[in-house]
């Protein structure tokens, strides 16, 4: 695992823990910018994020019907952030 870095100001962990609501499009325009300068100063969370956007995007699709992916992202958040909190 790759250590956790400070790319635009944020780190990976930050990073993530937007995401959702980057996703969702809830941030506000400076919080978005730093994260996307950040994905594309940082190799690792372009990859991870892509592929957990690839995710929550899937789960919805699945879970339209029933709003509850903010469980689901809750959960996923932990998970993914397990790693990093082991630096
Ligand atoms: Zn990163």
């Amino acid at each position: 695992m790759a250590k956790e870095r400070t790319v635009a100001g944020l780190r990976c962990g930050q990073v993530l823990e937007h995401l959702s609501d980057y996703l969702d499009g809830d941030l506000d325009d400076a919080t978005r910018t730093q994260i996307e300068a950040h994905l594309r100063g940082c190799d690792w969370c372009e990859r991870f994020g892509a592929e957990f956007a690839g995710t929550i995007v899937a789960l919805r699709k699945e879970l339209v019907p029933v709003s509850l992916p903010q469980d689901v992202t809750v959960r996923l958040m932990q998970r993914l952030n397990m790693p990093l909190d082991k630096e």
